[in-house]
């Protein structure tokens, strides 16, 4: 029986600092079919099989989720599209948008298997995808992706708009990278109706090296002032309560995201938690605590009570906020997990 002290398993999941998490990014394999040089090392050691939730497993976890009030859902990666049978994940989490307690059923995917899987994501209920792009040249493509290949990427989105869904672009801002195609990318999108979000390179991953870091830094304060010269640039209100903050180029009627988790805090306006492929719950982002969900999941059956109070009690520990911060010409608050084992 629930006593009046201890809320209800479905009761919504509000954290220590009276945020609602009402979106979830569920990472499904730590795997990948590019080498990303600011994500990944080039030669990476993936998890074992057996260590990863099973689509049944991470069907049960979204659903505990949804029913604890999560409204949004976005599944990342590793590249959420090279895990085997993952269409039948999405055909499957539809029945919560079909029921309308999930709005919005999303991914986030470098594009390489879109050409093959956009139709089939369309069918199954999801209407945007965010495609990660940072150079419209082939030759820098390949070099910061060390394995994609741009034309198969063009392709994709190509297939994706033909398809019905509306496309974000995620150019992650790389001094001395993309910093002389900040026009070509701008209007390329506007030419092509895509939407278009920039995000500061952040500091994962402890074989990457912090120098080589700080000098791909380009603060996103910077990128505004390099939009400032080319165009008049607005400031919108609008939030999407996650940490994008958006201006209008005047010229052009383009809307910009700009993803600044380290020139600009976001925290206090939180609305999300992560799931990695093995289960483990992050709470921040920017933080190294994490949760197991996968030993009470498979020690869930009905109801699935052990899994909603541990889902409960890590909202419970939800930190106030990262400690990112270059600020002092050093990596603070650097992380030792890559990006693709959280998701990013
Ligand atoms: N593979 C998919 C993709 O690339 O879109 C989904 C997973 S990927 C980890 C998600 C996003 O994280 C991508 O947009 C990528 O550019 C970004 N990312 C990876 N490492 C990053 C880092 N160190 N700093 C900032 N963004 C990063
Ligand atoms: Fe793969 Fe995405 Fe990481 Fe690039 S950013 S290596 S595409 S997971």
């Amino acid at each position: 029986m629930t006593s009046a002290m201890t809320p209800s398993l479905t009761a919504p999941l509000i954290d220590p600092f009276a945020r609602a998490i009402t979106y979830l990014r569920v990472s499904v394999t730590d795997r990948c079919d590019f080498r990303c040089v600011y994500c990944m090392s080039e030669h990476m050691t993936f998890l074992p099989k057996k260590e990863l939730l099973t689509l049944e497993e991470l069907d049960r976890l979204c659903t505990a989720f949804i029913d604890m009030g999560v409204e949004k859902l976005r599944i990342t990666g590793g590249e959420p599209l090279v895990r085997r049978d993952i269409i039948t994940f999405f055909q499957a989490m539809s029945r919560h948008l079909d029921s309308g307690a999930l709005k919005e059923l999303t991914l986030t995917t470098n594009g390489s298997q879109l050409e093959k899987y956009a139709e089939a994501l369309y069918a199954t209920g999801v209407r945007r995808v965010n495609v990660s792009l940072d150079t419209l040249d082939a030759e820098k493509f390949a070099r910061v992706t060390r394995w994609g290949r741009l034309p198969q990427v063009l392709r994709g989105i190509d297939a994706a708009q033909r398809a019905g869904l509306r496309v974000k672009i995620n150019a992650v801002a790389l001094k001395g990278f993309n910093e002389e195609e900040l026009s070509a990318i701008t209007s390329w999108c506007a030419e092509r109706d895509l939407d278009l979000t920039w995000i500061e390179v952040m500091p994962m991953g402890e074989d990457i090296d912090p120098a080589n870091r700080i000098g791909q830094y380009w603060s996103l304060k910077d990128v505004r002032q390099a939009y400032e010269d080319h165009y008049t640039v607005t400031d919108l209100a609008e939030r999407s309560g996650g940490p994008a903050r958006y201006v209008r180029l005047e010229e052009s009627g383009q809307k910009i995201g700009f993803i600044t988790p380290l020139s600009h805090n976001f925290c206090e306006s939180c609305n999300r938690v992560r799931v990695t492929c093995t289960g483990e719950i992050y709470t921040c982002l920017g933080q190294e605590g994490s949760a197991d969900l996968r030993a009470p999941l498979r020690a869930s059956s009905d109801g699935e009570g052990l899994l909603k109070a541990a889902i409960r009690a890590a909202i419970g520990d939800k930190p106030k906020g990262h400690d990112f911060d270059y600020s002092r010409q050093e990596v603070g608050g650097q992380m030792s997990r890559h990006m693709s084992h959280t998701g990013g």
